[in-house]
């Protein structure tokens, strides 16, 4: 369908999608996701369901340019490894300005709070937000993550922090709902 002339909407992508996650054909989905984004239609609350469903099973995913990237905790696979822990150190750096203090309480393990600091910045979402402002540094176009589970509430802080430092609107769709982040703010209100 994607290499013929057929005329493909968001309905459509949502049935074919939903079967590709039932058989598990990932790579399908994911040049079909490809389309998905540069049509514009993600925005589909129907589709936008159908998708988490779909990632539920494959982990998280952040985009760059339609082209879809996988993250997880603590990834140190990605190839891109390097630059996002470096513009990871430079958020860091600029929040710490902003009075932004880590919410320590979102990691369970029993260490000490400086790594407990950094265990909260191995959580994919904000190795997906740091990877799409490096690869789309001054698009108008939001970033767009997709979360496998529920944010996070440091995530939460952090990625509305970086849109108002970075003057950049991002979208996290995680398993419960829908979050915009905007100019220091959040759609959710912070009920989530
Ligand atoms: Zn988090
Ligand atoms: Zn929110």
């Amino acid at each position: 369908m994607l290499r013929g002339s057929y005329r493909i909407d968001a309905l459509t992508c949502s049935f074919v999608l939903k079967a590709c996650a039932r058989v598990l054909a990932l790579s399908d989905s994911l040049q079909l996701h490809s389309h998905v984004v540069r049509k514009g239609f993600s925005a589909d609350a129907l589709l936008g369901t159908t998708l988490l469903d779909l990632y539920a099973k494959a982990g998280d995913i952040g985009e760059e340019k339609g082209v879809i990237h996988k993250f997880y905790n603590a990834d140190k696979a990605h190839k891109h490894c390097k630059q996002i822990h470096g513009k990871l150190e430079e958020i860091r750096f600029k929040m710490k300005e902003f009075g932004y203090a880590a919410e320590t309480s979102f990691v369970l393990h029993d260490i000490g709070d400086e790594e407990k600091e950094n265990a909260l910045y191995q959580h994919s979402e904000k190795l997906a937000v740091a990877f799409g402002l490096i690869c789309a540094e001054d698009e108008a176009r939001p970033i767009q993550v997709i979360k496998n589970l529920r944010i996070c509430g440091d995530c939460h802080v952090v990625i509305k922090l970086i849109s108002k430092m970075y003057n950049r609107e991002i979208i996290v769709r995680d398993r419960v709902r829908f979050h915009r982040f905007k100019d220091g703010t959040c759609s959710c209100r912070d009920y989530w």
